[in-house]
């Protein structure tokens, strides 16, 4: 069993980022839009932030409290599409209940969109026609597994969990690979059976637990996208990692898999943007 190391090929990518990013004049910046009080949201942009700074690209924060009304939102979101200082938009998920995610999210411009998810760059992806960006954990996902040389070509990998986020992009990105894919959610019938077939399980449901070693076959491939806390605060996935490693040829670990992989291609996301915006080559 080889562990896929999250971690060790993120940390690659933002060195390679890293002096690149030293070389520009102009540095990238990234503008973050935080409206929840969700304490694990306030963390991830915390976390993203600083990586964003140690990198060398400026980073801002628009936080608002439950107050905030949506047209202050999309103003916001109006004046950094017009401003060139800004390359980079993105609205921190989940937002406040009363906010119309979709209409905040197709505010943004398409060639800022560093998340992926406006229906511009959604609509791109399915017609596999060059989005400005990919979302950034599916494309995480891709770049570890190609990373260890594990081919896509013709695998049936099944994909658990249907969200705009992860499974739905990823999906996408995976049939692009020539992957035959099968989607699973809450409501899929005989998930054990349905995983017994798959060469790749990849699992983002946040269900502690959910893949356990009787629902994979020998030597497949788990990759666990999943972030919950076990009872005692720590960190978990929606793997049995210890009894599933056993049985898999590749596995993620959580933390130090997938997590890592995302801000990674989220500053890197942000600086392809940057390079498009002003007409840069890679
Ligand atoms: P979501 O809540 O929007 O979607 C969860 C999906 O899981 C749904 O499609 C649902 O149908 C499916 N699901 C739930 N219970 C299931 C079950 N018992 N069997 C089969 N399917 C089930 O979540 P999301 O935003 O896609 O995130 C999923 C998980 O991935 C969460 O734990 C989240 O924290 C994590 N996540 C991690 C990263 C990372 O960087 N590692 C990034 C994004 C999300």
């Amino acid at each position: 069993m080889t562990v896929l190391d999250g971690k060790k090929l993120a940390n690659k990518i933002i060195d390679g980022l890293k002096q690149k990013i030293q070389k520009l004049d102009i540095k990238p910046s990234i503008a973050v839009i935080l409206a929840n009080d969700n304490p694990a949201s306030k963390i991830y942009v915390k976390n993203k932030e600083k990586k964003a700074l140690e990198l060398g690209c400026n980073s801002y924060i628009y936080s608002f409290d439950e107050n905030v009304k949506e047209d202050e939102i999309i103003s916001l979101i109006e004046k950094l599409n017009k401003d060139k200082n800004i390359n980079a938009i993105l609205a921190q998920l989940p937002l406040f209940k009363h906010l119309d995610e979709q209409k905040i999210l197709n505010t943004i411009e398409p060639v800022k969109d560093v998340d992926g998810f406006t229906i511009y760059n959604t609509g791109c992806l399915a017609q596999n026609a060059k989005p400005y960006s990919i979302p950034c954990t599916p494309k995480g996902i891709i770049k570890l597994l190609k990373e260890y040389n594990i081919k896509l070509d013709g695998k049936n990998i099944v994909v658990i969990g249907r969200s705009n986020i992860v499974g739905k992009p990823l999906s996408l990105l995976l049939l692009n690979e020539n992957a035959t894919v099968t989607m699973a959610h809450s409501k899929t019938k005989n998930l054990k059976e349905v995983c017994l077939k798959a060469d790749i399980i990849i699992s983002a449901t946040g269900q502690k637990n959910l893949i356990k070693a009787d629902m994979i076959k020998k030597d497949a491939i788990v990759v666990d996208v999943g972030i919950s806390r076990n009872s005692d605060n720590k960190i978990t996935g929606d793997v049995d990692f210890e009894n599933v490693k056993n049985k898999a040829s590749y596995i993620t670990p959580v933390p130090g898999g997938i997590g890592p992989m995302t801000i990674a291609c989220l500053i890197e996301n942000t600086y392809e943007l940057f390079l498009k915006q002003n007409c840069l080559e890679k």
